[in-house]
């Protein structure tokens, strides 16, 4: 039986002339209010309130979903999958700190709460789970499945992880060894060169090929049909790849990039015939590394198709407390002067990185994490003035999954003094990752089901005048280091800005205004 409440019904309805529910749907009507500002002669700026009328339509019905991991052999792609099996049999297990039981702490779907509204009674705060905004699926209900280039069970793999606790292990074995990743491609020059003793599980050819586009398709096909799902997401969370050359003719362009695959050029990596595959399957392909997965011809071919894509590289530890505290500085009216981030860990994804083009991306993708934030304080910061930042990885076998992340964070402060916030952050990297992956899953699911059309027109409108979200999906910012946002709109990566954009666009989706914490009602009165 499924574990989704939605069976009995949702926890909430809204009760609004805007909002209309039928049985198979949520239509809600919408203002969404901005300001528009211009800029006079003399400098000063005039803002003008906006009005833009949008109806929403979500589909209620909760498909049978598959979740597909490239890399599932991985640290990352086992625990997960353990996790979910952990959380769906309700285990508890013995640890030396006594038992523990399975949980979904650290996804913000299935661990976070938002408000809903204030009591009509007591007027206190009422706030209901994440996961009860919309009617989503439940983790519990996923199925998983993916590719690895190493051919291990999954029972195996996680023994190889070293992450979990023996006991609980011990109680998910029988059916982690049931499992076994489908052969991945291989393409040596992307990753590190000591990746290669893993990679026993492959399907043939050592560079791009429509082949392998074939191949992945059909995987994806055969495993929806085999488990009888309605819909299959698609995520990496294999090695960090080097970064792939943008050249004009080979991947600038979705034609070029078709072309290049079939031609079989060496500049297209692994990743990116992933991301193809998916798109010209329908199944939306998030990218969990840092890699550019998404070269230019890769995302306009995402927009031809209406596929969705979203990216890059999951922010789990360093990078996620990076984003809330320089986001609190600067606000708190701070001057933020050095980050100095060092990191060392102790499993694969260390041991890949320890090769320096793999370091590279990954360096990439730490280091613009706080460019939105400088740039909105023109009070602190002159135009193109940034704070000191530099990023170390090192490889230390010893700690295995338990990545240390160290950072220190140096601050101009009033009058001329200093603050120096010094953090040492251990962070078991798979525990952190994988509520991510689920969130991902989750909400990219979700937002297939989210149709959307404008009335700013005026014009009479046709049932099929809706549309979906951009190809691009950047309201997955929240999980992602280096958020991809549709072209030529602006990356946010302010955490709080973040997950507000999470919350009131699904709120907007029943009708609720954003949550706002004015409390004019416990201050006028
Ligand atoms: P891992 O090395 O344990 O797992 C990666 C798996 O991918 C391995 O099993 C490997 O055999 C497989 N693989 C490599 N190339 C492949 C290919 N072409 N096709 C299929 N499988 C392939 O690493 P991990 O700790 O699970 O992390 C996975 C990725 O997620 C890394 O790129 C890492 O940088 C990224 N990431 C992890 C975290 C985190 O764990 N907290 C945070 C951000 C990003």
């Amino acid at each position: 039986g499924s574990s989704n409440g939605s069976s009995a019904g949702p926890l909430f309805t809204v009760s609004s002339p805007n909002v209309v529910y039928t049985d198979s749907e949520i239509h809600s009507k919408y203002t969404y209010r901005t300001t528009k500002v211009s800029r006079e002669p003399s400098g000063k700026y005039v803002a003008t309130p906006q009005e833009t009328l949008y109806d929403f339509k979500v589909d209620r019905k909760v498909p049978k979903l598959g979740a597909m991991l490239v890399g599932w052999g991985g640290n990352n792609g086992s625990t997960v999958t353990a996790g979910i099996i952990a959380n769906r049999r309700g285990l508890v297990w013995e640890t030396r700190e006594g038992p523990r039981a399975a949980n979904y702490y650290g996804s913000v779907i299935m661990g976070s709460t938002m408000k809903l509204g204030t009591d009509a009674k007591t007027a206190k705060d009422v706030n209901i789970p994440f996961h009860d905004v919309l009617p989503m699926v439940h983790p519990n209900d996923l199925v998983i499945g993916g590719w690895d280039i190493s051919k291990l069970d999954l029972a195996a793999s996680m023994d190889r992880a070293a992450v979990l606790e023996p006991t609980l292990k011990a109680m998910v074995r029988k059916e982690m060894a049931e499992m076994a990743p489908l052969p991945s491609i291989y393409y040596p020059d992307f990753i590190a060169a000591n990746q290669e003793d893993r990679a026993d599980n492959l399907i043939p050819g050592s560079k791009a090929s429509w082949a392998h586009v074939e191949q992945i398709r059909k995987d994806i096909r055969e495993f929806k049909e085999s488990h009888d799902l309605d819909k299959v997401v698609v995520q990496w969370t294999a090695n960090t790849e080097r970064y792939a050359d943008i050249l004009e003719g080979v991947n600038d362009t979705a034609e070029n990039l078709l072309k290049a695959i079939e031609e079989g050029h060496e500049e297209v990596s692994p990743s990116t015939v992933f991301a193809v595959a998916c798109i010209l399957e329908g199944a939306p392909f998030i990218n969990g590394s840092p890699q550019n997965t998404f070269v230019p011809g890769a995302i306009e071919l995402a927009e031809k198709h209406g596929s969705f894509i979203g990216g890059d590289d999951f922010k789990s530890g360093q990078t996620k407390m990076k984003s809330a505290l320089v986001d609190f500085l600067i606000s708190a009216g701070i001057k933020l002067t050095s980050i100095a981030s060092y990191n060392h860990l102790g499993n694969n994804d260390g041991k890949n990185l320890s090769s320096q083009k793999q370091f590279r991306s990954k360096e990439i993708s730490k280091s613009n994490v706080v460019d939105d934030m400088v740039e909105a304080n023109s009070v602190l910061y002159a135009p193109g003035e940034h704070p000191d930042h530099t990023v170390v990885i090192k490889y230390m076998p010893a700690v295995g999954d338990n990545k240390r992340a160290l950072d220190e964070y140096y601050a101009e402060i009033f009058l001329g003094g200093h603050q120096t916030i010094s953090i040492f952050n251990v962070c078991e990297d798979s525990l952190l990752a994988s509520p991510l992956i689920i969130d991902l899953v989750l909400v990219t699911e979700m937002m297939t089901r989210i149709k959307w059309r404008s009335q700013s027109t005026g014009e009479a409108k046709e049932e099929d005048d809706f549309k979906s979200f951009n190809s691009v999906l950047s309201i997955l910012s929240y999980m992602l280091k280096a958020p991809l946002t549709p072209t030529g709109t602006p990356v946010i990566n302010a955490l709080a800005k973040q997950r507000g954009a999470l919350t009131n666009i699904f709120r907007a989706c029943v009708g609720l205004e954003p949550e706002s914490d004015m409390t004019l009602e416990h201050k006028l009165f």
